[in-house]
């Protein structure tokens, strides 16, 4: 089984690396990609609770960047990073400092709101250095403020609601550019996201980023309809795109993802991993 998709306690997800590995391990996760948002933290450590022992499993090094769009969301990943590369750990700082200039913000105004919680809950309660609205969305539904961190996005956080708080994002081929610089493969991450208007227009905007230099698209996502399987694996071929895959499982803080399957019948086809391989490979040269 092969996931490419996950999220660690360095960023939102609620497993950290060690027991993510564990986890990986014992439903069967043969190789697994680590793509914490704006950070890089939690690879090392993966890595090492991989090779302390358990069954085998291959550590794919990978990131999420968060790109400038709308009216959606478009998430980037890069694959085979290298995870020394300074121009990428300058990028990723950077993005982390735009956090913790939003995070204070979106506190700011849910204190505005009524809400008793503060940036100092927020911190101790992440796990890592890539903080954000689900860390806040956790310290909400602990304090008994909303049932769950959906409810936390739904009436407070998300775009459009009183404490969303706008965040000056990477542009898409600064992204892919950053990811190249470091020997990584730029997948577009679950295409639903852009909430494309037509068929045509997703064709439009796959097209766009193929000519920055994308280089794969993330096909098997845990969300994606069989429809939206099929189209997104058309569109990888008629691009010359690598497909990919994931769950983007984060443990508590999306409740119906699993590990490997995502909700249900998410299958990653083998081969993918090699894929991807060969494009980081062809682009090294
Ligand atoms: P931020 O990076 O701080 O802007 O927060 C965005 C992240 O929050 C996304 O990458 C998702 O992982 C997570 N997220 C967004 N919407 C929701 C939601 N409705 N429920 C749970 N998590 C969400
Ligand atoms: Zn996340
Ligand atoms: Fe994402
Ligand atoms: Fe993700």
């Amino acid at each position: 089984m092969i996931d490419l998709h996950t999220h660690t306690t360095a960023s939102d997800g609620s497993c950290t690396p060690g027991e993510l590995v564990a986890l990986a391990q014992s439903a069967g996760v043969t190789v697994l990609g680590i793509t914490d948002h704006d950070t890089i933290d939690g690879l090392d450590a993966a890595r090492r609770a991989a090779a302390a022992g358990g069954s085998p499993l291959e550590i794919v090094p990978g990131v999420e960047f968060s790109a400038e769009y709308s009216p959606g969301t478009m998430h980037l990943l890069g694959y085979f990073i290298d995870p020394e590369n300074g121009e990428l750990l300058g990028a990723l700082e950077e993005m982390r400092h735009r956090r913790n200039t939003r995070n204070p913000r979106i506190v700011a105004a849910l204190q505005a709101a009524g809400f008793d919680i503060t940036i100092e809950e927020v911190v101790a309660g992440a796990g890592g250095d890539s903080i954000g609205r689900p860390h806040i969305a956790a310290v909400m539904v602990k304090k008994g403020y909303v049932a769950s961190v959906d409810e936390a996005f739904a009436h407070w956080l998300d775009r459009g609601r009183p404490a969303y708080v706008s965040q000056e994002r990477i542009a898409p081929a600064e992204a892919i550019r950053v990811i190249q610089a470091a020997g990584g493969v730029a997948v577009l991450a679950h295409p639903y996201q852009l909430r494309p208007q037509s068929t045509s227009h997703l064709e439009q905007i796959v097209r766009e980023l193929r000519g920055l230099g994308l280089q794969g698209i993330e096909t098997w996502y845990s969300r994606h309809t069989p429809e939206m399987t099929e189209a997104y694996l058309a569109l990888a071929k008629i691009h010359g795109l690598v497909s990919s895959g994931g769950s983007d499982f984060h443990g508590t803080p999306k409740p119906d993802i699993q590990l490997g399957i995502g909700c249900g019948n998410l299958r990653v086809p083998p081969g993918t991993v090699e894929n991807l391989r060969a494009s980081s490979r062809a682009a090294k040269g």
